[in-house]
Formats: C-alpha cells, sequence, structure tokens
C-alpha cells in the first residue's frame, strides 16, 4: 500500500519563509512531513521525479467566477474548480454574483454543498454585501459569516451608497472579514464600453474614464481609515488608484489591491471593435496604467495576483464589443501570462512573484501562509518554467473559451497539482 509519497530532484521554494533550495519533500497522509525514519519498504511510497521542476505551494485565486448556480452553460462549480487545478490553483475565493446571488446563509450552505461534490480545489465561497446584490439593503452579514462566508463583496457592482457601506464595513470588521471591492462608478461607468482614451475615440466607443474608479477606490480608503475595515479593491486598473493606494499604505490604513494578467499584459490598443474578447470591467487601459500597476506589483503596493475568471458563453459573447458582456477566463493562462510579464522580464524575483499568488492573497483572507513547512496541507504546484506552450483555448478544462490570448506563445505552467497529496491535474 502507497502511504509515503517524496518528491525529490525539485527546486522547493516555500514563500513564507523565501526558502529556495534544491531537495526533498516527503508527504504523509496529505501533509508535508519529515523523512520517514527508518525508511518504508520501497512498495509502500510513491516516488515523484521533479527535475527540472520548481515544486511550491499551489496557489490562491480570490477572485473566481463560477456561475453556479444560473449559468451553468458557461460554468459549475466542478469546470471552474478543475480549470483551476489544471493552472496550478488548490484554493480559490468564489464570487457571490450567481443567479441567485449568494445574499443569504443557505445560499452559502449551498455553495459550499457544490464544493465538497469535486476534488479539484478548496472553494472558498464569499457572501453579497446587500440584498439581491441590489446596493440597497443589507445582507445579514453575521449569519452569512456562520454559514462560511470568508469575505463580503457585491462584485461586478459597488455599493454605491457611502452611508450604507459604512454600515456594512463596520459590521464586517466586527466578524473580521474583508471587503472585497468592485470599485467603479456606476454613473460615470454608465454605458461605456472599453477605457476612456484615443483608442475608444478612434473606434467611436463610449469610454469608461480612470476616474470611475479612483474616486471610488478614494471613497473606500476613506471608510478603511473610519471604521478600520480591510478594504480590498479588486481588479485595479488606473495608475491614478495606484497612487491612492500606495499613500493609503503609508499611512498605515487596512487597504490592499488585486491585479489580473489581463491589466498586467494588455491596453487598450489590444480591443479590437468586432469582438468583445477584450470586453472586461474594469477596462484595459493605457500603456502607462499598466505599467503602473506592473510596478506596484513589483514594489508590493498590489500583494495579490488574481484572475477575475469570468467564463461567458460564445453566443453571449458574440453579440461584439457594445453588447457582449464584460470578462475573460483566466484560470488557465494565469501562470503562461504572468511569468514572462513579470519575472522572465527581469521584474520581480521568482519568489515574489510566487508570493503574490499564495502567501499575499492569504493574508487578506486571514488564512495560514501556504508554505512548504512541516505538518502544512500538502497542497503543491509543479512548475516547469521553461516549458513554452501556445493558448488553445479548445483543450481548456473550462466551459467557456473567451480569452484575448487565442494562439498566444506563453511560457511556464503548471505540470502538475496537489491537493491534499493527490493529484488534481498531472500532464
Ligand atoms: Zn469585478
Amino acid at each position: 500500500m502507497l502511504i509515503w509519497t517524496h518528491i525529490h530532484n525539485a527546486r522547493l521554494i516555500d514563500p513564507a519563509t523565501k526558502i529556495d533550495r534544491s531537495g526533498d519533500l516527503w508527504i504523509y497522509q496529505g501533509r508535508i512531513a519529515a523523512p520517514p525514519s527508518p525508511l518504508p519498504h520501497r512498495g509502500e511510497i510513491t516516488e515523484i521525479d521533479a527535475q527540472g521542476l520548481v515544486v511550491t505551494p499551489a496557489f490562491i485565486d480570490l477572485h473566481v467566477h463560477l456561475r453556479e448556480p444560473g449559468n451553468e452553460a458557461a460554468e459549475t462549480v466542478y469546470s471552474g474548480a478543475r480549470a483551476a487545478a489544471r493552472g496550478g490553483f488548490s484554493t480559490l475565493v468564489a464570487m457571490p454574483n450567481t443567479q441567485p446571488p449568494l445574499d443569504r446563509p443557505e445560499r452559502i450552505q449551498q455553495q459550499l454543498a457544490l464544493a465538497a461534490q469535486q476534488p479539484f480545489a478548496s472553494i472558498l465561497p464569499s457572501a453579497c454585501l446587500t440584498r439581491d446584490r441590489a446596493g440597497r439593503e443589507p445582507a445579514d452579514l453575521a449569519a452569512l459569516a456562520q454559514a462560511g462566508a470568508i469575505a463580503f463583496t457585491d462584485d461586478g457592482s459597488t455599493v454605491p451608497d457611502e452611508t450604507l457601506l459604512e454600515r456594512l464595513a463596520r459590521e464586517a470588521h466586527r466578524l473580521q472579514r474583508p471587503i472585497l471591492d468592485h470599485a467603479l462608478d456606476h454613473h460615470l461607468a454608465a454605458n461605456g464600453v472599453m477605457h476612456a482614451g484615443d483608442r475608444a475615440q478612434s473606434l467611436g466607443m463610449p469610454g469608461i474614464s480612470s476616474e470611475a474608479e479612483s474616486l471610488i477606490v478614494a471613497r473606500d480608503i476613506r471608510l478603511a481609515e473610519r471604521t478600520g475595515c480591510r478594504f480590498h479593491i479588486q481588479h485595479l486598473s488606473a495608475r491614478e488608484s495606484v497612487d491612492l493606494i500606495r499613500s493609503a499604505q503609508q499611512r498605515g490604513l487596512p487597504v490592499s489591491a488585486e491585479a489580473t494578467p489581463h491589466h498586467l499584459d494588455l491596453t487598450d490598443a489590444d480591443v479590437q471593435p468586432d469582438s468583445a474578447d477584450a470586453k472586461m470591467a474594469p477596462p484595459l487601459r493605457s500603456a502607462e496604467d499598466r505599467d503602473a500597476l506592473l510596478q506596484a506589483v513589483v514594489d508590493g503596493v498590489i500583494s495579490c495576483l488574481a484572475t477575475d475568471h469570468a467564463p461567458h458563453t460564445v453566443e453571449a459573447k458574440a453579440r461584439g464589443l457594445k453588447l457582449g458582456p464584460f470578462g475573460i477566463v483566466g484560470l488557465e493562462t494565469a501562470i503562461g501570462i504572468t511569468y514572462p510579464r513579470l519575472v522572465r522580464s527581469g521584474r520581480m524575483t521568482l519568489v515574489e512573484w510566487i508570493r503574490r499568488w499564495t502567501t499575499g492573497p492569504a493574508q487578506i483572507l486571514n488564512l495560514p501562509p501556504p508554505s512548504l513547512a512541516l505538518g502544512s496541507p500538502a497542497n503543491l504546484v509543479f512548475l516547469d518554467l521553461e516549458k513554452e506552450w501556445t493558448v488553445c483555448p479548445a483543450e481548456f478544462a473550462s466551459r467557456s473559451h473567451n480569452t484575448p490570448w487565442n494562439g498566444r506563445r506563453c511560457v511556464g505552467r503548471a505540470v502538475g497539482t496537489l491537493r491534499n497529496g493527490n493529484w488534481t491535474w498531472r500532464e
């Protein structure tokens, strides 16, 4: 009987301790273990040769749309979790903007029941801040936290009423849960479909200004200061927002932010007038905005990377740039896009990039830091950072294929993922 797992010849990177060394790792009963002594019989050991691979804690994605219940044609909990494992993730935070939305405790319990039916990833549901995600009446945050909500968000929109959000922030703070905010003023964003810049003008498309984001970021910083609640800004897109968050952090306020692979890789120049593939909220912005985001990820002002995996059916996206829905899938391309952008380019070290995908999100969610230390759960990703590959949406485990990177040459890939010591993906 196979009781032990022995990984050898690996380059081991532990983001919690910043250790980077070559060596062996033992797994026993789903956890990192000390080498057994005396050595068990060969028949009791699963040997994994990790020659040429980096082994590090599996990634956490704190921003994923699973679309179940309500839009199972686009994604299910099962298919989304399987896509996560293939992308190198073992833990994800599910957004509550399903249909119906996760705004009451029994719906959180239903989400957890669906999550328990698949082996690929730990799914941590977030819950709505307001009833029906409508921004008017507060949801029962205490009951939602009790049912298992790890964070609160009306993602897809912000809560526009500052007085209401302040009251909710005080309650979230009492419950020790962060608010994850989709910082976009819906009046200013109006019917915009892309960044309000030269490109939108030349295409004759309605724009979404950077101010639509930065005004809400400024409000959130105000509320973090007033209430003590952590405000985590989702999918940051504008350089003005980066400046606001940097100065809030310098003042010691509990304000953090995530950046997505698409905002770090693409700009509004990549938006095509006849396609919704590069349509997302907030929109892809200018090269200066992208460079400000890259710098903020490097210097740690942006402490998390997150995909904002947003599956949509072919039919929905076929409505085009003006009418199609916002969002792209991201779980299976996250590593292949961000590793070349951030690490191979020489911008940041490998261990710091790994921290943005592991200890960074864990800290926002008040989870123990993912680590290779003895006793840690054996949630591991095997990274082949030399591997060149081409994005082929037909090969995605996700039910949806809405990606702006079809045919893109990537470098770096998860070639294996373990969750509690069991393979959830192995190439
Ligand atoms: Zn959002």
